[in-house]
């Protein structure tokens, strides 16, 4: 198991930041389109895992499973070829399961 790293991106114009995690080795990118606030037009960029990052992760960087992998653009599938990593929102152990109890 790699170690499960964490890095900021902070966005330029906005100026909010998310937290990731490395899932898998591989590279990372440098620059991310805005992901923190919808419709932000900004980029973000990378702390470069400088800081003790502490917080809940909302994105992680990880290899595409085979059905991700078969839906991407070549291109995409070229840098999945070289190692690259893709990032993608964590989805919360999914629990919106309403329980009615009683
Ligand atoms: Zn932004």
């Amino acid at each position: 198991m790699p170690k499960e790293r964490l890095n900021l991106y902070d966005c330029d114009a906005c100026g909010r930041r998310i937290i990731t995690v490395d899932r898998d080795e591989g590279t990372t990118s440098f620059m991310l389109d805005c992901r923190a606030t919808r419709g932000c037009e900004g980029v973000m960029r990378s702390g470069m895992y400088d800081d003790e990052v502490t917080g809940t992760p909302t994105y992680e960087w990880r290899v595409p499973t085979k059905s991700e992998y078969r839906n991407m653009s070549p291109d995409c599938q070229d840098h999945a070829d070289r190692g690259g990593l893709f990032i993608y929102p964590i989805v919360a152990e999914q629990a919106e399961v309403t329980i009615n109890h009683g």
